[in-house]
């Protein structure tokens, strides 16, 4: 069968969940066996979002391959479990860089670089993925980030209506709004939908299937009202209520055909509506696992989205012990050692966030700290094992000005220090040690129970910093374990202090391989730790 592209766009406002309707349509074209990719383009100008603040973008995400990511690329993994690379993230930067060094290399010799054609051609052959012919795909689904009538979404519009035009039928547009209800009235409101499918329209485009995001219930004669104002059929108008867990969006979806409208859309038959056993499974954990363990996060970015993926494998890796993860943030920035046993109060678990930077990481040394000496289950991720480290140094090894290099280059104790390869670094995007490396599990140790008797490992990372290996023998000798070790490189990957009832640093990030049908084992064994 021919590759089918399946284009997604937002209109109306953002944050409407496109990431969470892509991922899903990937997750049902799944279940009836085809083979999906699902693909995020971005209109910013940034070449990816690795530089960008957490304020501005929420968390970024980072492939296997070591590509610095937008968050859905999250989403796609969770639900799918495929393996995202960096050609599944583009963004205007990438594009226009691209175009650029083409010209200056001489490649257009002699002709006007414009958008059309030059830009839209590079953004269409990115959506075909060209670069990855080798891959066997039935369904690649490009998500559009952004709203419809941006500026700078345009080209990719563009693209898509040409793409549209070529490959005829193997093509298909959903396009998703928003329904708001007006309360003083008490009515859902259609109109803002019109106007964004007529905007679609006017570029070009006609979408084959609507998404209406609501907070109420549409009934048919709505439905009908939009299907008709739009030139959309029917069973093309879907609805995307708010749901209690967003894990429930496919299973919704699939009730109201959204999967089977867009195999008919192609001329795919379509054949018995696949049972998705595991994922019910799962659904039916998550209904069950009531208990509440709670779980304090510290870190600086009061923000849902910053932590996403922590957030997302804290809460699964809660469904699969059977207790529902209540997280609590504890801003690093307030914590003093005065409060932390107030901020920390009731809490059965902490994690310990990753970062950069100077700001807050006192407060989770302080953190750090206290559950260390109170044997409170704790989980250090990148920064926050290695405020780990330095806790353990100034306080158990006896180095008062023991710090990282990169919040004190001059410390006479830099149990973090610079990694050898990133000393004659000077550009800050896309240069950090990135992607996935290998990790040698210790025999006996906790983590090795944790991923199940395994040795080698391979998990993500995303740092500049790294153990000094010179104080190894030291920590070891007071308590605190090198479990992890990088066999290349010889990195410390992993600390842990045996004695302690669950007490982890991982320079690495397990979040980002965490998924709804296989979860990643540490977070398991961490929730497993805090409920004991
Ligand atoms: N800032 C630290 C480093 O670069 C930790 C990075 C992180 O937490 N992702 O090593």
């Amino acid at each position: 069968m021919d590759t089918k592209y399946i284009f997604v766009t937002g209109g109306v406002v953002s944050s409407l969940g496109k990431g969470i309707i892509s991922a899903s349509i990937g997750k049902l074209l799944q279940a009836r066996g085809y083979k999906v990719t699902i693909q995020k383009f971005d209109p910013y100008i940034n070449i990816d979002p690795g530089t960008l603040n957490p304020y501005e973008h929420g968390e970024c995400y980072v492939t296997a391959d070591g590509m610095e990511t937008d968050l859905d690329l999250g989403h796609y993994e969770r639900f799918t479990g495929i393996h995202t690379t960096r050609h599944n993230s583009i963004t205007t930067g990438r594009i226009y860089k691209t175009v650029i060094d083409r010209e200056r290399r001489g490649d257009y010799l002699g002709k006007t670089i414009q958008v059309v054609p030059h830009i839209t051609d590079e953004i269409k052959r990115r959506m075909l993925r060209e670069d990855e012919q080798n891959e066997q795909l039935d369904f690649v689904i490009t998500e559009v980030g952004g709203t419809i009538g941006d500026i700078e979404s345009a080209p990719f519009m563009e693209a898509i209506r040409q793409l549209r035009w070529q490959l005829g039928r193997n093509a298909v547009c959903v396009h998703l709004t928003y329904v708001p209800y007006l309360k003083a009235a008490d009515e859902l409101k259609t109109k803002p939908t019109q106007h964004s499918v007529k905007e679609l329209q006017g570029m070009g485009i006609q979408p084959d299937i609507l998404v209406l995001r609501t907070e109420r219930h549409l009934d048919d004669g709505m439905r009908m009202k939009v299907a008709s104002f739009c030139n959309v059929d029917l069973e093309c108008v879907v609805q995307s209520e708010d749901m209690p867990s967003i894990y429930e969006v496919p299973v919704s979806m699939q009730h109201q055909g959204l999967d089977a409208a867009i195999l008919r859309k192609i001329g795919i038959p379509v054949s018995e509506t696949p049972a998705m056993k595991p994922w019910h499974d799962f659904l039916d954990k998550q209904r069950n696992a009531t208990k509440e363990v709670h779980i304090g996060l510290v870190g600086k970015y009061d923000l849902q989205d910053a932590y996403k993926s922590i957030r997302e494998s804290l809460n699964l890796a809660g469904i699969y012990n059977h207790v529902k993860a209540k997280i609590h943030f504890v801003n690093s920035e307030e914590v003093t050692k005065e409060n932390i046993a107030e901020k920390l109060k009731g809490m059965q678990g902490v994690l310990i966030c990753p970062g950069f930077g100077q700001r807050g990481i006192e407060g989770k040394i302080i953190a750090a700290e206290y559950t260390r000496t109170h044997d409170i289950p704790t989980f250090g991720i990148c920064l926050g094992m290695q405020m780990m480290v330095i806790e353990f140094a100034r306080n158990v090894l006896g180095y008062k000005d023991a710090n990282s290099a990169e919040m004190d280059d001059k410390t006479p104790h830099n149990v973090i220090d610079i990694m050898e390869e990133q000393k004659s670094i000077t550009q800050m995007g896309g240069t950090m040690r990135l992607g996935a490396y290998e990790c040698e599990l210790v025999k006996g140790s906790k983590v090795y129970e944790a991923y199940g008797d395994e040795t080698l490992i391979s998990e993500r990372h995303r740092h500049r910093y790294e153990f000094n290996n010179k104080y190894q023998e030291e920590y070891e000798a007071k308590g605190m374990k090198c479990v992890g070790i990088n066999p290349a490189a010889n990195l410390v990957e992993i600390v842990e202090i045996p004695e302690k009832r669950w007490y982890i640093g991982t320079q690495f990030h397990p979040e980002y391989s965490s998924t709804v049908l296989h979860p990643h084992p540490l977070f398991i064994s961490f929730i497993k730790a805090c409920n004991h």
